[in-house]
């Protein structure tokens, strides 16, 4: 049913004591539209609306959220606004208390990188826990592990709503622990404190209002009994949404990372042929069960897709019998994957880490046979890497989210999507699936009050870039030059270039003058993007970004940034497979991504009604992209074009 809140119920729990402009009539209208059966709420806001405060309003108001962000940082972020909120986050960013033990006391040894410095080995965060590969420490073999029952929730839904440990379980926990044989390696142990992941995962499950970055709110969603049900889901950089998706249900098999198991692993060059890569899949999952002693699983699994999928090994997929399979079934696939690797045989000739990583991968790739066999036609072979002709790595990624949305749109009764970008709404639905008449939609979208002057954009009109133009060499040399002649202008000044690809990027580092390019700051894949953006930040020098992955998620305020520059107009690019076929199907998508990436990326250097910040584009294109996607572009930044 329903649950109809009055306005007054929602401005009174607005978490500030002022409204920025329009906040108040936003919460206004989403009161409304739930109150009048919309199931989702699209709000499009510019940066430095104060989309966050009205996330909070509307989750306090209703009782119960989740709340999903794109990254770390920003779980950070709202969890420092917003006391309220318990965050999650992945079993990679916590340190596992019974190596700590180890690491403190000067004893830490690691059997799988025979490394001695915790600073050197991968092994010492929760993600390779003994808790996941050794028998003796399962369950409640680590006495640091807890369990969601040991967790109360104090005053629930008040302000001073607290989640914490029951005090007969804390005694429990106290006693087992001091009788621990671990704890006989030290002389002078420490005091009990729960393990750092599943404490914070607990505390967030339990709270009435919990953050989680999407890869995490994903991955918990797959176990279906994890998450219960609140009234409020906000999924926030809901531009992100569709690639957080394929991100999480796409797989790549690299040669690399699976000869760590299996030595002579060899891939085969079926192309783009998703039928011949499935195949692949069965036989690489066979062995690799095989491999780790579970071959009675192989069997099953034969048994079960030939029901489920009328699929058989032996007669490969031509013949294959499809249904439709629906998204409750798709869960069981999911959390039927839990493999038990404590209690199998053939383990012991394999370190534990490099097991955890094993059962990792046949759980991914397990579940992507399975989706895969449940709906074929919407996966394709998106890349199909070689190395000296031998296929090195491949990709394959489902096309269209809206079948994987369902699963997590009906944990809440409410959905508020938000973002700066969402530009052309009925693309956006229409993508995700969500615009049916029976779960309504609202669309509310907000103007920037960022004042025009300070924030110019400038169309240079330098050469048309295109995919031939940029093979020759003197269009790059324009490109550079005239790269070179806005970084003198700004000799003072940090800023950023947005380019669209690494080759780009580097024939402008290498022809520049010496001074400018002694002040690019480069991202690189090898290197994570927060140390890049740190060494930018710190720095006191006129220190200026370039890279082709930084038009979202970056946050330059003031003097951070007070130039940008957009060499191209960021098509995606449709060497990728994945991007070309979703072009063939619906070529709104492409121009609608594109735009989506130029507003991202315009957003980086103004951040705030007192920030300012000129944006050049070079692209000749870019005048004609702006003519024929007008009715899209919003029109806080299509006033900020000078003629
Ligand atoms: S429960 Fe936590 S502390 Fe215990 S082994 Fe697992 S990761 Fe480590």
């Amino acid at each position: 049913m329903n649950k109809v809140v009055s306005v007054n119920d929602y401005l009174k729990n607005f978490p500030h004591t002022s409204f920025r402009s329009n906040q108040e009539q936003v919460i206004e209208q989403v009161c409304d539209a739930f109150n009048s059966g919309y199931k989702h709420i699209i709000l499009e806001a510019p940066t430095g609306f104060g989309k966050s405060a009205i996330a909070i309003t509307i989750a306090r108001a209703l009782g119960s959220s989740y709340i999903c962000t794109a990254t770390k940082d920003l779980q950070t972020q709202y969890t420092h606004d917003y006391k309220l909120l318990k965050v999650a986050k992945g079993k990679s960013n916590f340190l596992c208390r019974v190596k700590e033990d180890f690491i403190e006391k000067g004893k830490y040894f690691c059997t799988s990188c025979n490394s001695g410095s915790e600073n050197e080995c991968r092994h010492t965060s929760c993600e390779y826990g003994p808790c996941l590969s050794d028998e003796s420490m399962e369950g409640t073999g680590c006495k640091y592990r807890t369990f969601i029952n040991d967790y109360k929730t104090e005053n629930k839904g008040k302000e001073n709503e607290r989640t914490l440990i029951s005090r007969e379980k804390l005694e429990y926990y106290k006693t087992e622990y001091s009788n621990w044989i671990h704890l006989k390696n030290f002389d002078t142990p420490r005091e009990w404190n729960p393990c750092y992941y599943f404490d914070q995962l607990f505390q967030a499950l339990k709270a009435s209002h919990s953050i989680f970055n999407y890869s995490i709110f994903l991955s918990l969603l797959t176990n279906k009994n994890m998450m219960q049900q609140r009234e409020l889901l906000v999924l926030d950089e809901a531009h992100l949404i569709e690639a957080e998706i394929v991100k999480f249900r796409g797989l790549s098999i690299s040669k690399k990372r699976w000869r760590r198991y299996i030595p002579k692993f060899k891939m085969v060059d079926y192309g783009y042929d998703i039928d011949g890569w499935l195949d692949f899949l069965i036989d690489l999952e066979k062995t690799i069960l095989i491999l780790i002693g579970y071959d009675s699983l192989v069997y099953s699994l034969v048994k079960e897709r030939k029901v489920k999928y009328g699929y058989d090994s032996k007669r490969k997929a031509k013949a294959r019998n499809k249904r439709i399979v629906s998204a409750s079934e798709l869960f069981e696939d999911d959390s039927s994957l839990e493999i038990d690797i404590k209690s199998e045989s053939g383990k012991n000739l394999i370190h534990k880490e490099l097991l955890i990583d094993i059962v990792q991968d046949i759980e991914k790739l397990t579940r992507t046979i399975n989706n895969i066999l449940s709906s074929p036609k919407n996966w394709i072979v998106s890349e199909v890497h070689k190395e000296n002709y031998d296929v090195v790595r491949v990709e394959l990624k489902p096309l269209d989210p809206s079948k994987y949305i369902r699963t997590i749109v009906e944990k809440c009764s409410k959905t508020l999507i938000m973002s700066a970008t969402i530009l052309n709404h009925i693309t956006f639905e229409k993508n995700l699936g969500i615009d049916s008449e029976e779960n309504k939609t609202k669309f509310i979208q907000i103007q920037s009050d960022f004042p025009v002057e300070n924030r110019p954009i400038f169309p240079l009109s330098v050469e048309y870039l295109n995919f031939s133009n940029l093979q020759q060499v003197d269009i790059k040399t324009k490109i550079s030059r005239a790269i070179d002649n806005i970084m003198h202008i700004h000799s003072n000044d940090k800023g950023i270039i947005h380019t669209t690809s690494y080759e780009q990027l580097n024939f402008i580092k290498e022809n520049l003058s010496k001074l400018n390019s002694r002040r690019l700051i480069l991202t690189d894949p090898e290197i994570e993007r927060d140390e890049v953006i740190k060494e930018h930040t710190e720095s006191k020098k006129p220190t200026v970004l370039i890279s082709p992955s930084l038009h979202t998620g970056l946050d330059l305020k003031d003097n951070l940034s007070r130039f940008q520059i957009i060499t191209k107009v960021p098509y995606p690019n449709i060497a990728d497979k994945w991007t070309s076929e979703k072009r063939k199907i619906n070529k709104e998508w492409y121009y609608w991504q594109t735009a989506i990436r130029l507003v991202q990326a315009y957003g980086r250097s103004i951040r705030s009604k007192d920030d300012w910040a000129k944006t050049y584009v070079l692209d000749s294109a870019f005048n004609y992209f702006v003519r024929m996607n007008y009715n899209i572009l919003p029109k806080w930044f299509l006033s900020a074009i000078r003629k």
